[in-house]
């Protein structure tokens, strides 16, 4: 880098293009079910009885309760979280060693909001030509128009964001309507405020931005993928060299024409879900054999990064594939199959071709990286004059030559690349890697849906008070002290029973309660003091450490459990 290289790059707008097809349609339903969650899930009312709150998912950080419909997390079992956090990152790796980065693409916040956004921006501004008209244009009555028009959706959609999020931290009705009559608490004005400018910001101004700058996740992903990763891709051996010309257009005949003048159709396996039985390859004006890419640039024009998939993996690109909508639209246009750019991995390409050429860059290097790339030797003439008489060869070569610096020329494209098969879709999915992913995954999942049907409703623990570990009574017995915490996990008021069982006679005693019997409150802990006596006479009384167990039982239910400690004797 030269000394006087910019270290800041000004932000290049984007008005990324309208696209339509299976991609984007399934996008479009994530987005619906993605929103539609976050905002309808505080809603949702579930009824745990008269002391619990009815909101179905509900963090309670004033109780510290986590309400997830019929299940309630209480603080000590802070490991289910644990154990769920685990597993979305593990499910994270799993997707993106299989799939790279479909998180970024489909799902992730920056994402959806920014196609809303983008939504809202189409609907009031036009499509990709008529905001480039309006960003050129200058200021007037009408741009203003648009644009504060487009600015007021979008603070809309950015508060009622910020509103939903804080909904699920207090019961969402009453905290709607204190929020409306000016009642509710600072921190909830706060919350919803910062989140709707960042929302706003984000998804309305930044953007790429946020994806390329100040995510570390486009960093970090390459050491989850792997060649055979499956990542939206373009067939460069299928597509190059690139250009107009031949059967560019919609016009039948012509393609029709230009397939018999190369010798009719042929077969092409590329590309999965591709049409097997297409027309030859395309000739240029001047008569050379072109690639299916028509330097249409709609994969560009669709990008919301801005950038060219046929330049190769960049970390720019969240894979969210509307260029393959794109492409495809373009390919069935000028009746070429599907998957000219597609969800493919690096041992997708075909093999090297004896003076073959391959022009993609590995996975993660720059556009801009001239000089590192695949190292496959240049096409020599012999060669490509052996594969045009219709000679065959597809190993790689053995002691190839020294590598070539990719330099943009055009690939040696050859029926041979063409009529490459890549592997099927499931040997991408199913490897060892991802198949231990999944195995990991599931046994966390498994392991948390064991604890969580067989942890009980009723629990104690015990802390035996250590200053003085014993006292001795008038009469000459042993009296030891403990602090029992009782959790009722019922959604009513229980009796407790407090019991022992031990070597000795020993008997217990509760502080400020009449009996061994106490009223725990509904969903709640209670505190109890304990006392357990030896008679003089017990051995107990005279041993250093006795072991003792202690039990509550649920007069209800009948519903026991117990925990063990220590009884301190004094030793004679
Ligand atoms: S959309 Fe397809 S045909 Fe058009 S430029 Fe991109 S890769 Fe080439
Ligand atoms: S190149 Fe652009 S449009 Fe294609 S998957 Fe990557 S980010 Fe999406």
């Amino acid at each position: 880098m030269s000394d006087n290289a910019p270290l800041f790059a000004a932000q290049e707008p984007i008005f990324p293009r309208r696209v339509s097809g299976f991609f984007r349609r399934l996008k479009w339903w994530i987005m619906a079910i993605t929103l539609g969650t976050y905002y309808l899930v505080p809603w949702i009312r579930w009824d745990r009885g008269p002391n619990l709150p009815d909101q179905a998912v509900l963090v309670d950080l004033a109780s510290r309760r986590f309400y997830f419909f019929w299940i309630e997390i209480w603080p000590h079992e802070f490991y289910f979280v644990a154990g769920l956090l685990i597993m979305a990152g593990l499910g994270l790796f799993l997707f993106t060693s299989a799939l790279g980065r479909v998180w970024c693409g489909y799902a992730c916040p920056q994402t959806v909001w920014t196609d809303l956004f983008l939504l809202v921006e189409r609907w009031i501004e036009g499509d990709r030509n008529a905001r480039l008209r309006l960003w050129k244009a200058p200021w007037s009555g009408h741009k203003w128009r648009l644009r504060v028009t487009k600015w007021a959706v979008w603070l809309l959609i950015a508060g009622a964001t910020g509103g939903a999020w804080v909904f699920y931290f207090a019961d969402a009705p009453t905290l709607a309507s204190a929020l409306l009559t000016l009642q509710a608490s600072m921190v909830a004005y706060i919350t919803i405020g910062i989140l709707t400018a960042t929302t706003f910001i984000f998804g309305g101004f930044m953007r790429e931005q946020v994806c390329i700058y100040m995510c570390p996740w486009p960093r970090i992903q390459g050491a989850m993928m792997d060649e055979g990763t499956l990542t939206v891709g373009y067939r460069d051996w299928r597509g190059e060299p690139r250009g107009r010309g031949g059967a560019r257009g919609r016009d039948g005949a012509k393609r029709t024409a230009v397939a018999e003048a190369v010798g009719g159709a042929q077969k092409v396996r590329h590309g999965l879900g591709a049409s097997k039985d297409v027309a030859a390859p395309r000739i240029s004006r001047t008569g050379e054999e072109l690639g299916d890419c028509i330097d249409c640039m709609a994969c560009v024009n669709v990008c919301p990064m801005g950038i060219d998939i046929r330049e190769g993996q960049q970390m720019e690109c969240i894979t969210c594939a509307l260029c393959i909508d794109a492409c495809d639209e373009v390919m069935a246009r000028i009746g070429r199959p599907r998957g000219l750019i597609d969800y493919l991995a690096l041992d997708d390409r075909p093999p090297v071709l004896p003076g073959g050429h391959a022009p993609v860059r590995p996975m993660g290097t720059d556009a801009a990286d001239d000089g590192a790339q695949t190292g496959v030797p240049a096409p020599s003439a012999a060669a490509r004059a052996d594969l045009d008489a219709g000679g065959t060869v597809s190993a790689p070569v053995a002691g190839a030559a020294a590598p070539a610096p990719y330099a943009g020329e055009a690939p040696f494209i050859t029926p041979h690349s063409r009529d490459w098969t890549p592997q099927p879709l499931w040997k991408h999915v199913l490897r060892p890697r991802t198949l231990i992913y999944t195995a990991a995954w599931a046994s966390i999942g498994f392991a948390l849906l064991f604890a969580l049907f067989i942890r009980p409703e009723i629990e104690l623990t015990v802390a035996p008070v250590r200053n003085p570990t014993f006292v001795t009574l008038s009469d000459g017995s042993i009296r030891n002290t403990y602090d029992i915490r009782l959790r009722n996990k019922h959604g009513e008021v229980r009796d407790f029973e407090l019991s022992l069982t031990a070597d000795g006679a020993l008997s217990i005693d509760l502080e400020g309660a009449e009996g061994t019997t106490v009223d725990v409150p509904a969903d709640a802990t209670m505190l109890q003091r304990v006392y357990v006596v030896a008679d003089p006479g017990d051995p107990a009384a005279t041993r250093q450490r006795s072991p003792l167990r202690l039990w509550v039982e649920d007069t209800a239910s009948g519903e026991r459990a117990y925990r063990d400690t220590i009884f301190n004797g004094k030793e004679s």
